[in-house]
């Protein structure tokens, strides 16, 4: 019998979690019992993915880098990925502020669902943790001074530090390149042995993702808001979502007519990422399954996954900015009439591209980021509890769709990359078993 094709798999993973999910809201003890019993399964799969991040960065874009044969090609693939990720991006946030514009969704907000977000949510700890997040004193430059790391195996030691461990691998295999072949040999060979282990460390943990998506889906279903709330807030879910989309149909667009490939292919290769991106709402513990699609599946070499995936997981956030710039001009339509001005539209622009490099990539940075848009424009600091109780309640399932699209746009871009470089080859798809039956 012809094996079910994995994304098939999550994907009635994710049906039956959520089914599963609302059965049990119908129990007393339901959510308890997702909660004591089904969620750990998701949250180990989470932890797997995570754990695999930071040695799957160090070895690949070690192995990327020590292959090149000329390092003036590493400046020309930093340099065109970078450019390419600000184009993006400030696509993303155009898409969003237009739509917010036409459709105008904080129209249809009554002062009563206002009073009721803001008893629900305006003092909950989840909100008042994103404005002190989001509040913390930091220079223009920071992110620059954060972005080297003064101890290398602390970076290592800390998931939040994705970029520290990519700034130390990058000054390594580019030292490597300098020593000259014949010294960097027991190093490359070491390097490029871990990278082959852990890609296989991925295949192995993706054969438990239809299950650990089922528990992760079922957990979101369970603690889901008030689905009336939920109900009051759907012009807005709406817009931020038909800008996703938008945003996906442009990708699909740049496969067919830049990359030449057919988008239909590409989404069934890359779709394992986009599901558990939607499951996970992290681009970052979903990293090491797209770094093994876009190498595997999609045929684009180590030499530019290895740099722009895990870059564009932190840096390059479409899906987020997209919802920030959408968020932030539905809670002026709401809340601050009188601050929609072009002038703060073309801030949001600015702020939205600044923020969405600066946030993290797990679940919820995004919101935390968009205090920082807020800031930027003069919204009234006392109103901002109200603010983000108003967009509060949907923003979990908001930030599953914006994930997906993160991941999706990062995919993209590694392909367009390497096209324009030239290394954009034949998948070869590695399976799992592939050297079993030698070591049975
Ligand atoms: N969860 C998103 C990510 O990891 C970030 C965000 O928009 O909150 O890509």
């Amino acid at each position: 019998m012809k094996k079910m094709a994995l994304h098939w798999k999550i994907l009635i993973g994710m049906v039956l979690g959520i089914l599963f999910g609302f059965l049990m809201t119908g129990f007393d003890s339901g959510r308890e019992i997702v909660n004591d019993w089904i969620n750990p399964f998701g949250s180990i799969f989470v932890r797997l993915l995570k754990l695999i991040a930071i040695p799957l960065i160090l070895a690949s874009l070690i192995k990327g880098i020590s292959d090149l044969k000329d390092i003036s090609k590493f400046s020309k693939i930093g340099l065109r990925t970078m450019v390419t990720y600000i184009i993006t991006t400030v696509i993303a946030i155009s898409i969003g502020l237009v739509i917010v514009n036409l459709v105008e969704p904080g129209a249809g907000i009554s002062e009563e669902t206002i009073a009721r977000l803001t008893d629900t949510f305006a003092q909950d700890s989840g909100v008042q943790s994103k404005i002190a997040e989001a509040g913390k004193d930091r220079g223009p430059l920071q992110f620059l001074v954060d972005m080297v790391p003064d101890n290398a195996f602390q970076a290592f030691s800390n998931n939040g530090l994705m970029l520290q461990v990519i700034v130390f691998t990058i000054l390594f295999g580019i030292s490597m390149l300098l020593i000259g072949e014949k010294a960097a040999r027991p190093m490359k060979n070491i390097f490029d042995s871990l990278n082959a282990v852990v890609l296989k460390m991925v295949d192995l943990i993706m054969l438990t993702a239809p299950y650990a998506v089922f528990a992760l889906l079922a957990q979101v279903v369970v603690t889901a808001g008030d689905p009336e709330i939920l109900t009051k807030l759907l012009a807005y879910a709406g817009v931020v979502v038909l800008g996703l989309v938008l945003m996906i149909c442009f990708y699909l667009l740049i496969i067919k007519f830049v990359i030449g490939k057919n988008p239909f292919w590409f989404l069934k290769q890359i779709s394992p990422a986009q599901l558990l991106a939607f499951s996970t709402s992290s681009s970052a513990a979903t990293l090491p399954v797209t770094m093994e699609r876009v190498e595997e599946h999609l045929g684009v070499d180590k030499e530019v996954s290895s740099f722009v995936l895990p870059v564009g997981a932190t840096i390059n956030m479409d899906g987020t900015s997209l919802y920030q710039a959408v968020a932030a001009v539905f809670i002026m339509q709401v809340l601050w009439p009188e601050g929609l001005t072009m002038a703060n539209q073309l801030t949001i622009v600015v702020t939205a591209l600044l923020a969405s490099i600066g946030s993290a990539a797990v679940p919820g940075a995004g919101m935390v980021m968009l205090v920082i848009v807020l800031e930027a424009i003069g919204f009234p600091a006392d109103r901002l509890p109200i603010a983000l109780a108003l967009i509060f309640a949907v923003d979990r399932p908001l930030d599953m769709c914006r994930t997906v699209v993160n991941v999706t746009g990062d995919a993209t871009v590694s392909m367009l990359v390497a096209k324009a470089v030239g290394k954009l080859g034949t998948p070869k798809t590695k399976n799992w078993d592939d050297h079993l039956d030698e070591v049975k």
